[in-house]
């Protein structure tokens, strides 16, 4: 199938494009690296009469250091990160994430603002961003908002946005030199959106200790204080510690029903554990 006509304006400021979005009214759509939305299109699940292509928007592809946190434009894309070209500011989280999403075709053009925005709950940044404690600076022609990312997504495929608020940047905290991660995605085949997600981070300079179960079928579960999962603080044999009872009820909390994708998503959280463990 072909997609329906629209029309496509490629504005090269914030401004216009937020204004584009407002006049368009909820016929109006950004587009950023098309590779969600351009399947879509195709197969007419998506009809905007009008397309805002935002990639020609520099202020979205800038990154602000600061010496607590990163903020990163929101149409910088998967491969950017993998290739280093954005500062390592979480110890090589991000570049691991960005490495392992789909195949280099995709990287090359998918963005981490379409990513969060499109919101499909086995997309990896929709986990790992929450579990960095990141947070979403969106903008539209009413002002800015700051969203924590762990509550941009509402549900499968929906967020918090409004229809003309665009996603500008994600601030990251950054990771002390002592924090330690791990991030396990499970998937049949290479390239594929995972099936399950376990994700752990700990620094002990701020204490942050925090976990992520993601791949859900809906929004991920991050647990703010991984403690309560591993039955006491981080320390090197977390890995033996796995409260498997906590995680499960947090999977039955949330509706999680099968057995065979709570098992999975169990066994990512446990490597995720052994992983940062080693590191
Ligand atoms: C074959 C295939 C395999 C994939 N595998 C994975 C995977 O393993 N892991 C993974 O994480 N992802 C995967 N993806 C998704 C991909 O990585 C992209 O992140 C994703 O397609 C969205 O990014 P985009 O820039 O292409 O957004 P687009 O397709 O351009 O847009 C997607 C949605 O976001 C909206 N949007 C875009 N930018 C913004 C913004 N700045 N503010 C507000 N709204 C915005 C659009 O209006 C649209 O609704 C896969 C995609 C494909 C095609």
């Amino acid at each position: 199938m072909k997609p329906v006509a629209f029309d496509y304006e490629r504005p090269g400021s914030l401004d216009e494009a937020t204004r584009l979005l407002a006049e368009g009214g909820s016929m109006a759509k950004a587009v950023a690296g098309s590779q969600s939305l351009g399947p879509m299109l195709n197969l007419r699940l998506a009809q905007p009469d009008l397309l805002v292509d935002i990639t020609a928007i520099s202020e979205l592809r800038t990154v602000t250091e600061r010496p607590d946190l990163i903020e990163i434009g929101a149409c910088v894309t998967h491969a950017d990160i993998e290739d280093g070209r954005i500062p390592d500011a979480t110890r090589g989280l991000l570049a691991f994430v960005a490495g392992h999403i789909a195949y280099r075709a995709v990287r090359n053009r998918g963005t981490v603002g379409g990513s969060l925005a499109h919101a499909d709950p086995a997309a990896d940044w929709v986990s790992a961003f929450p579990l960095l404690g990141a947070e979403v600076v969106t903008q539209s022609s009413r002002g800015a908002r700051t969203i924590p990312a762990e509550t941009l997504m509402v549900s499968s495929f929906v967020t918090g946005l409004e229809h003309d608020e665009l996603i500008r940047a994600v601030r990251l905290p950054r990771l002390s030199a002592r924090a330690r991660w791990g991030y396990v995605r499970f998937n049949h085949k290479a390239g594929e959106f995972p099936h399950a997600i376990g994700g752990i981070i700990h620094d002990p300079e701020n204490g942050r200790f925090r976990a992520v179960l993601g791949a859900i079928e809906s929004a991920p579960i991050v647990v703010a204080d991984a403690a309560i999962l591993f039955g006491g603080p981080y320390d090197r044999d977390i890995e033996k510690r796995l409260d498997e009872r906590a995680v499960l009820d947090l999977l039955d909390a949330r509706g999680v029903q099968d057995d065979y994708n709570r098992r999975l998503t169990l066994v990512a959280l446990r490597r995720a554990a052994a992983q940062a463990s080693r590191a």
